[in-house]
């Protein structure tokens, strides 16, 4: 354990070895996968030549750049898919989504999300939030004002998706939203063979609508990705698991060629598409990015697991358990007050390798409906595959952690977060 350079409790940091200990098992899955996915990766690169003349960069249109189209290439054959637009112009995941849904769908057509409400900046894209949108009739160019239908599949009370009334919920639906991740919910993440049993049942009685995944949080955490069993479109954010804690900003959209073509009609232009769009310097770091995604996650999965066992050990609830199966790298951890939270989250940011000396303060963050606080010390702001800790100001005041590109510093973050409880007394051991 750390002892040497912070002056934690003696008493946390035997809690915090027990804690590890109880990692055991659940490390050395974590170590296998990301073996698996590590040479998946690797056999990618191999198989596309990659070089170093991929890494230099186009400037204005962009027309033949090579290590674009490689690394979309690559991209696709790790995903098993057909065709993919990964770029450092995509603004985050949001964006992505975004482009992505308005790229497929038409007036007139049908979105069913068979996850319960999507994640939370979604909702104004879709045109379904009323809560913070209050200008509520004045058009702002959502899903919505341009004539396309939606609606949600609730899950069940346990939180599960509603398999048997799926079916009947996508029969004339054009597009089946899925979303893998729990979000900044406490819904069950997805796993990709709960994503394939949705495939087959959405197929039982509808063979054309597109089914798409929101990946986000949920790349090579599993053997294989959404887009092995079924799904036409999977989107992410580059600052999340697939840019490896490397790549400074960006998305993806992988699948059918045909769909991502016009998804690249969306991000660009109609008939302009994937040809163009320059990659300034970016192409190194994205290379790089993916090739560290899995090792990064695996540091990601391995803090998750220890932050559930610590928190565990030290009286909270968390989710998912120390022994469940793993299918997004966010850990759930319950604190029951409002001066507990932010004290958490006071204590993460004091652990970081950036701006520990900074203090997080709870705002009002686009996109979400109440306040969120959010600690993230971060080379690149706010990327969540580094160590961070986020969380809406509301009952029952639990946080979600995710990240940790080395499991090692991640470890002592989640410590400074415990030690910051007991020296605030809101925690005795
Ligand atoms: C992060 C995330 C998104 C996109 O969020 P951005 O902050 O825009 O990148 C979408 N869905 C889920 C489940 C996410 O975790």
């Amino acid at each position: 354990m750390p002892s040497n350079f912070f002056n934690f409790n003696s008493k946390l940091l035997n809690i915090a070895f027990e804690a590890e200990h109880m990692c055991k098992e659940q490390f050395n899955n974590i170590d296998s996968i990301c073996q698996h996915n590590q040479s998946k990766v690797l056999s990618a690169f191999i198989k596309n030549r990659v070089s170093e003349s991929h890494f230099y960069g186009s400037t204005g249109y962009g027309y033949d750049d090579i290590g674009r189209d490689c690394l979309d290439n690559v991209f696709s054959n790790i995903f098993q898919s057909s065709d993919s637009l990964v770029r450092h112009n995509f603004v985050n995941g949001t964006h992505a989504l975004s482009v992505a849904l308005f790229g497929v769908l038409r007036p007139g057509d049908l979105m069913v999300s068979v996850t319960g409400l999507p994640y939370d900046t979604l909702l104004d894209v879709i045109g379904i939030n009323n809560i913070h949108n209050q200008n509520k009739c004045i058009s702002n160019g959502s899903l919505k004002d341009f004539g396309i239908n939606y609606s949600t599949h609730e899950l069940l009370n346990d939180g599960t998706v509603d398999l048997c009334g799926i079916p009947n919920a996508v029969k004339s639906a054009n597009l089946v939203y899925i979303q893998k991740s729990r979000g900044y919910s406490l819904r069950k993440p997805l796993s990709i063979s709960d994503i394939y049993s949705i495939v087959k049942l959405v197929r039982t009685v509808n063979k054309t609508a597109v089914i798409l995944v929101d990946n986000c949080y949920g790349e090579f955490v599993e053997l294989i990705e959404p887009s092995s069993v079924g799904a036409n479109l999977v989107v992410g954010s580059l600052i999340k698991n697939p840019g490896g804690g490397i790549v400074s900003t960006g998305g993806y959209i992988t699948g059918d060629a045909e769909l991502v073509k016009l998804t690249s009609y969306r991000l660009t232009s109609v008939g302009i598409g994937k040809e163009v769009g320059c990659t300034l310097n970016q192409s190194r770091q994205l290379f790089l990015g993916l090739f560290m995604a899995p090792q990064a996650v695996s540091n990601a999965l391995k803090s998750s697991v220890f932050a559930n066992a610590l928190f565990y050990l030290l009286g909270f609830k968390t989710y998912p358990n120390i022994f469940d199966y793993r299918s997004d790298i966010i850990s759930y951890i319950q604190l029951d007050s409002k001066e507990r939270l932010i004290s958490f989250c006071e204590g993460i940011q004091k652990g970081s390798p950036v701006d520990s000396f900074v203090k997080p303060t709870p705002w009002k963050m686009p996109g979400y409906n109440c306040n969120v606080i959010m600690a993230a010390g971060c080379f690149n702001m706010g990327a969540s595959i580094e160590l961070s800790a986020d969380a809406p100001l509301k009952e029952p005041y639990g946080v979600f952690v995710q990240g940790g590109i080395t499991y090692y510093a991640a470890k002592v973050g989640l410590l400074f977060a415990a030690q910051n409880l007991l020296d605030n007394k809101l925690l005795s051991i």
